[in-house]
């Protein structure tokens, strides 16, 4: 055990706790038997942006297997696709050794540096999830301890409840041990890719609506100009595919796999460096780079799914404020929102560097899982821009108004009336909480903000 200092991949709103580094059954149970009031809280690869992995003052348990002499702990069955695998092994690990055998994971986020353990308690989505939805839909059964130290099998069918509250519910229901997926067969290693440039945001949309061709693709995301103004409002740079055959990757080797990282961001970066000029100047090449007319190409996973891993710890690029990363959703009849929401970011002159719009399909049964029917916007944006609080409240007021949401993994801002009306089932969520977890152990620092967790029980 030693206490550390921990952030989310934000780097922003740091807390100390203590981090026990464990997979081991017998050390967590103990762990639980013995802990403080200030809870526990698994954390997986810090990847969420906020602090849902931290514990201000209590018991952090670091999930992952990244560096397990016995190797990656994962069975994939050949015929089936079914993959066996450890909470703690990462996506990069499954993915290294299930591509060459002819599958890929079902879903998977902009990055592969997550545990699988996260993927199910963020419910994580991916470019796929208007035909695919959400990580949780994937996951056939899973092993979970309970604060009492008990060890329970869930499966949408044997204890749909518990299982639908530990998808998406942030590690307050338990700490998953496993979890059996169902893989998804590729015949390459290899990615057909349709990119298109669309002048504005009007385009965007009826491109990527569901009226459209859209849906003929498994994966489809747009990339947004935020900073573009009159009627550049909203361009976009759309990138579409699917994977590709084997004839299509060419080569002997179609299932060939070599994800390797190609730089590291500078142990210092001056504040200041991702400002709005430079991202400006950023969005006007990306943008003029994409081709103005239809092109059809082949691309490797980590080129089309994971093209921020190419730049280990890129996250310092915002220098010593940190970022914030904003996601919502509105409903897919609410362009209107969606559009003004890009008009107040655009005329606020708040740079992003990496704003992404996607369409998502319909909302599982997991009462806290993000996802549901409409169209979710990303953004990221320096810590320490001036008036930041009151514009992401002025848009918040326009998302919930609408009857959208906020996404919970990547939340350092929105408050706990913001969740109550986002997510109209939270009640029925924490009360399957509450009685999977009756001493109230589990505890984050997102939990304590957000009133996730009733205050009143204590460990
Ligand atoms: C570059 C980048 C791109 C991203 N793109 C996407 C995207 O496209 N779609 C998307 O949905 N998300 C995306 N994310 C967010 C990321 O997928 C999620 O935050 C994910 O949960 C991180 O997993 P982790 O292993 O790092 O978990 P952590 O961040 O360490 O923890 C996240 C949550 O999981 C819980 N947890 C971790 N392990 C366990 C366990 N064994 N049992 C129970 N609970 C556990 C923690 O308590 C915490 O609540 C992105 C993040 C980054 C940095």
């Amino acid at each position: 055990m030693t206490m550390q200092r921990l952030s989310g991949w934000g780097r922003t709103a740091w807390t100390v706790a203590d981090v026990i580094a464990t997979t081991d059954e017998n050390q967590i149970r103990s762990t639980l038997s013995s802990v403080g009031d200030r809870g526990v809280i698994a954390r997986g690869l810090g990847r969420s942006y906020g602090a849902a992995a931290q514990n201000a003052g209590g018991t952090v348990l670091e999930m992952t297997s990244e560096h397990d002499p016995l190797g990656v702990d994962a069975v994939l069955d050949p015929i089936s696709g079914i993959l066996d695998v450890a909470a703690s092994v990462s996506l990069d690990s499954i993915l290294r050794m299930c591509v060459p055998r002819g599958w890929f994971v079902p879903v998977t986020p902009g990055t592969r540096f997550v545990t699988v353990g996260g993927a199910i308690a963020s419910d994580v989505h991916g470019k796929n999830h208007h035909i695919d939805g959400s990580f949780g839909e994937h996951v056939r059964s899973m092993t979970v301890m309970l604060s009492s130290g008990e060890i329970v099998e869930l499966s949408p069918g044997s204890q749909p409840a518990w299982f639908w509250a530990t998808v998406g519910g942030m590690g307050l229901t338990g700490i998953v041990l496993r979890a059996s997926l169902q893989m998804l067969r590729i015949e390459s290693s290899k990615v057909r890719v349709e990119t298109e440039r669309l002048g504005n945001f009007d385009a965007v949309c009826e491109a990527m609506s569901g009226d459209g061709e859209d849906d003929s693709y498994r994966y489809s995301v747009c990339w947004v100009d935020l900073l573009a103004t009159g009627s550049s409002m909203g361009r976009g740079v759309l990138t579409r595919g699917d994977h590709a055959t084997a004839a299509e990757a060419e080569g002997d080797e179609p299932l060939a796999y070599d994800p390797r990282l190609k730089v590291s961001a500078p142990g210092w970066v001056p504040n200041g460096l991702l400002n709005k000029f430079s991202i400006k100047a950023f969005n006007e090449a990306w943008y003029r780079k994409a081709p103005s007319q239809r092109h059809i190409g082949i691309e490797s996973i980590p080129a089309f799914f994971h093209p921020l891993d190419g730049v280990n710890k890129w996250n310092r690029l915002y220098g010593t404020q940190g970022f914030i990363q904003y996601q919502f959703i509105v409903p897919l009849d609410r362009t209107d929102v969606l559009r003004k929401v890009i008009e107040t970011f655009s005329a606020a002159g708040v740079a992003s560097f990496l704003a992404v719009l996607k369409r998502m399909g319909p909302q599982n049964l997991a009462p806290m899982s993000f996802p549901t029917e409409g169209w979710t916007l990303t953004l990221d944006m320096a810590a320490g821009i001036k008036g930041l609080a009151e514009l992401l409240a002025s848009v918040d007021a326009m998302v919930l108004d609408a009857g959208g949401r906020h996404y919970l993994a990547k939340d350092s801002h929105v408050s706990p009336s913001a969740v109550r009306r986002g997510y109209p089932r939270l009640d029925e969520w924490m009360t399957t909480q509450e009685a999977m977890d009756p001493r109230g152990v589990w505890r984050s620092d997102l939990s304590r903000r957000l009133g996730l967790v009733d205050p009143r029980r204590n460990p």
